[in-house]
């Protein structure tokens, strides 16, 4: 069975459904304010993983994950969100009604998903459609004394209403002091203590995007959309919510308290069995960020030649839970390997049939199953491919049996007319060292194993989408 990850325990912890055979998952989605780039698609990645791993052992998953459409402010990196909502600060950069915007980038997200082949959730609730679940649950937090009206009209959580604030990131209450000058403004302003957070915020001057409720016209605060929607759409028992790092704290500890004490089973009560949060992926050892303009999309990947699935297969590179530098040598290293898979899935395709191989095929289940270690599992394939005990025809049914893990359509050329031959033996390790070589920039080294790739029949040529290779 599945083992992950659990940022709450800081152990690798096996997945234990509530319902035997059937697993639920709360996935936090996109902002969609903009596209998402590469380290939001990482993260996406991750639900998908754990999806397919899940289901190759028979279990029914069922996935929901948010569209966040309002509430989301600019600046929530501080205990309390601040500054203007970032779908609202788009559309009027835009020109545009924030509903447009939301939903433009919403069908690109959707495209981007399709292109990575992650398999749509069951459900894309979006916060703008959860107004009055979110309404009725403010409401109950309030009537149990676990939120209030603030000074400011401001419906804040206390969160010294519960006691076990704090405990998935780590950020107690005792820890958490009043150090940002926004907080200490909001304590004079209407909080009661600086690290309660807005459940819902009056609507000011704001026109759009804000709603009645019994507090008055306004909008809800970000952490509220996910204790809604996860509570209506899987119940007070989840077995297992993700989301990339950044979000454990404050946006997952915000959301705890509300869903943890919104179900009122006492301080030991947890909605949510296990948290598993991504981490982040750095582009060029750079963080991505639009300010320094080092912000990766998939359609740039695209327009450099590359096929969008070896993004995906360089996601799978490197470990969920490891930091991961991308980087546009690895990714073209990536696309090299993906084509000659591709291309020798088919050429195995053309060999008699034989069954699929018991061991390599459970490395690979066991590789996935261990906290999702995909590198080791692109290990034994890669073992498989120059394994010469283990016939063609094998070789197929392992790969095509794998790619329901891998995601990467490695049959695709099965079938079609023209099929590369196939590459010598030693060519494939070749091919690799180099494009390791290139990825470092010894390009010393890579004309050394061009060399001798040449005297292997290989014939080697540089693009801007990798190397390609032809067998002369
Ligand atoms: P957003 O659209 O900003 O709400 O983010 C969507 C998801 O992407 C969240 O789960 C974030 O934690 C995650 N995320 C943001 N930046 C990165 C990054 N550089 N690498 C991996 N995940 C990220
Ligand atoms: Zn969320």
């Amino acid at each position: 069975m599945l083992r992950l990850t659990d940022t709450q325990t800081k152990s690798v912890r096996e997945l234990a459904p509530a319902t035997p055979g059937r697993l639920t998952v709360y996935a936090c989605g996109p902002t969609v304010y903009r596209d998402a780039h590469v380290g939001n698609l990482r993260t996406f990645l991750l639900s998908d993983l754990i999806r397919r791993t899940a289901e190759s052992r028979s279990l029914r998953v069922h996935l929901v994950m948010n569209i966040t459409d309002v509430g989301h402010l600019a600046d929530d990196t501080s205990l309390d969100a601040t500054g203007e909502d970032k779908l609202l600060a788009q559309a009027r950069r835009e020109d545009k009604s924030p509903f447009a915007i939301a939903r433009f980038y919403e069908q690109g997200f959707h495209h981007d998903l399709a292109l990575l082949n992650i398999r749509p959730a069951d459900a894309y609730p979006r916060a703008s459609e959860w107004i009055e679940s979110m309404i009725g649950l403010i409401s109950r937090l309030v009537d149990a004394g676990h939120a209030y009206v603030g000074g400011d009209g401001t419906v804040y959580f206390a969160a010294q209403s519960y006691e076990a604030y704090g405990g998935l990131s780590g950020n107690r209450l005792s820890d958490l002091r009043a150090g940002h000058r926004e907080d200490a403004e909001a304590l004079t302003a209407g909080k009661r203590f600086h690290a309660d957070w807005a459940l819902w915020k009056l609507a000011g001057t704001a026109r759009e995007m804000v709603w009645d409720s019994p507090w008055g016209r306004g909008f809800p605060g970000w952490h509220i959309e996910c204790s809604a929607m996860s509570l209506d759409l899987i119940g007070p028992v989840i077995d297992l919510h993700t989301g990339g790092i950044d979000l454990r704290f404050p946006h997952h500890e915000d959301e705890r308290a509300q869903s943890n004490c919104a179900v009122g089973g006492g301080a030991g009560a947890e909605v949510v069995r296990h948290w598993v949060h991504g981490e982040h992926l750095l582009f060029e050892g750079r963080k991505m960020a639009k300010s320094t303009g080092n912000v990766v999309l998939l359609s740039d990947v695209v327009a450099r030649g590359h096929d969008p699935l070896s993004l995906r297969l360089a996601f799978l590179s490197s470990r969920y839970r490891q930091q991961a530098n991308l980087s546009w040598d690895a990714i073209a290293a990536a696309d090299g390997l993906l084509m000659r898979w591709r291309t020798a899935v088919a050429a195995w395709a053309e060999h008699p049939s034989a069954a699929l191989s018991g061991d390599y095929s459970a490395a690979v289940l066991d590789a996935f199953e261990d906290d999702l270690d995909t590198p080791r599992a692109l290990q034994s394939l890669r073992r498989l491919e120059k394994d010469a005990s283990v016939a063609e025809g094998t070789k197929f049914e392992t790969f095509a049996w794998a790619d329901a893990l891998l995601g990467l359509d490695l049959a695709r050329l099965v079938g079609q007319p023209v099929v590369a031959a196939a590459l010598p033996a030693g060519a494939a390790e070749l091919l690799d060292e180099r494009a390791a070589a290139r990825a470092g920039k010894d390009y010393a080294a890579s004309d050394r194993l061009r060399d001798e790739l040449a005297t292997l029949g290989v014939a080697v040529k540089d693009t801007p989408a990798g190397q390609e290779w032809s067998v002369t």
